[in-house]
């Protein structure tokens, strides 16, 4: 270890800035960021020096020579000194920062190579979550109660472990500081053979595919949890995430095989979070969008748990992202309806009239097998045949497949996208605008 870090309380107290360069405000804005009582100045005076008394000073005069003239002054009046991008003539060297309110980062590769310290620091903000600073709020906020409820400091620190890395923690970071603070006085309040069970669930949105375009929060819940159930469309480079020994429970539910039914699954959720595991549910797209997540929420509410629900990229955004489709588009679609082409059986079909509008993008989830149905509604319910339309496979993956075509030729088209993976169609004018292979063009579906 090169320097010491140590982290200085500045708060009400001089520091000096000497120059007029931009290097030199950045200083005298952190300075001012700690609290500082911060004096910028082009020179020093030392009778002013003697005045004012800094406790630390930044040099950044923009002339290497005036800097180490000003750097060397300053020394000898004792004042520690930072010569910016001079660590040789520095008493101290500014580390590069990752600034979360109470919670602060500081990387340092001792003055060896800035551009490595600033890349550390990306990947250190990619790797906190960002409400981090919040959870340290709470934790001053509960420090005195728990000192008083809790007496021995061995048991006040496992309940600090628990609450940082546990459901309270997770609320707190997922800004339901309300429900954390109930958690935190119930915690507090209840006799521990009592306690509530320290297992949580979240229901967590996997997106379509593509593993970068997680969520953080999603990436975040993923590594820590205990017990992951997935579903089939869950990516299994999205399943590696996760811990190596955490319990993997596929409960698929996918047309034409075998599934979990729901009420196990809902089961399987509850009875893990109840043995203290932290069960993260994860659903592919959104967990809110045509994922039976509203469902599952209400079940684990009934049974004490409330649970974090994390969005994910539904199928429709990823598949118009990656399919080169804008949903809207000012000259083109001005609205645009989710929705399903498989109902509940029992339930009517969907109202294929109340759809066919101009100017509006569909974007049908579940509608690959029945496409003839899709087509033969749309259009009785007074779309043009004519209407673009774009069916895409396995959207935001590897094999993603993507054919163009008219409303005439849906089921044409849909025909051309076998095998399981999940499909997309989307009717509308701005299905025409989709990125597709020479090859697949629409001539050649019809
Ligand atoms: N909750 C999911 C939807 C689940 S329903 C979401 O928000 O996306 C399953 C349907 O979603 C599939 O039948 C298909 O229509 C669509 N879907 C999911 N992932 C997809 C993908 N990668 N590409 C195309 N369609 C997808």
């Amino acid at each position: 270890m090169k320097h010491l870090p140590a982290f200085f309380d500045l708060a009400g107290r001089s520091v000096l800035v000497v120059g007029a360069t931009d290097s030199a405000a950045q200083r005298a804005r952190l300075a001012r960021d700690a609290g500082a009582d911060v004096v910028e100045a082009e020179d020093i005076d030392s009778s002013d020096l003697a005045a004012r008394r800094p406790v630390i000073a930044f040099v950044a005069t923009g002339d290497a020579a005036r800097d180490g003239v000003v750097a060397s002054a300053l020394r000898a009046a004792g004042v520690p000194v930072n010569v910016v991008d001079r660590p040789a003539l520095s008493d101290f060297i500014m580390p590069a920062i990752v600034d979360r309110g109470d919670v602060v980062v500081a990387v340092s590769t001792g003055g060896a190579s800035p551009t490595l310290a600033r890349h550390i620091r990306q990947l250190v903000e990619r790797a906190l979550p960002s409400r981090i600073g919040a959870l340290a709020a709470f934790g001053a906020r509960f420090r005195d109660t728990v000192k008083r409820a809790v007496e021995r400091p061995d048991a006040r620190r496992r309940l600090w472990e628990r609450v940082v890395a546990g459901p309270i923690g997770q609320d707190v970071l997922a800004g339901r500081d309300g429900v954390a603070a109930a958690a935190m006085l119930r915690a507090l309040n209840a006799p521990a053979a009592t306690r509530a069970p320290e297992g949580s669930i979240a229901l967590v949105g996997a997106g379509p595919g593509d593993p970068e375009v997680l969520t953080l929060r999603a990436a975040r819940l993923l590594g820590e949890a205990d017990v992951l159930l997935y579903d089939d469309l869950v990516d299994p480079a999205i399943l590696d995430m996760a811990r190596r020994d955490a319990l993997r429970v596929g409960v698929g539910k996918r047309k034409g095989r075998p599934s979990m039914p729901q009420a196990e699954i809902n089961a399987l959720m509850v009875e893990h979070a109840r043995a203290g595991h932290r069960v993260v549910r994860l659903k592919g797209g959104d967990p809110f969008v045509f994922g039976r997540g509203g469902e599952e929420r209400d079940h684990a509410r009934a049974h004490g748990f409330d649970p974090v629900v994390v969005p994910g990229i539904t199928a429709a955004l990823g598949c118009g992202a990656s399919a080169g489709i804008p949903l809207t588009h000012r000259d083109h679609a001005s609205a645009i309806t989710f929705v399903t082409a498989q109902r509940k059986p029992g339930d009517d079909a969907p109202d294929w009239a109340a759809l066919a509008r101009a100017g509006h993008t569909l974007a049908i989830y579940m509608g690959l097998t029945s496409a003839r149905d899709v087509r033969d509604g749309l259009v009785a319910g007074g779309l043009s045949a004519a209407t673009p339309v774009a069916v895409v496979q396995n959207g935001t993956r590897a094999n993603q497949s993507v054919s163009c075509g008219t409303l005439s030729d849906l089921a044409v088209l849909a025909a051309r996208h076998p095998g399981d993976g999940p499909a997309l169609i989307v009717v509308g004018a701005v299905a025409a605008l989709a990125d597709i292979p020479p090859g697949l063009l629409l001539a050649e579906a019809s």
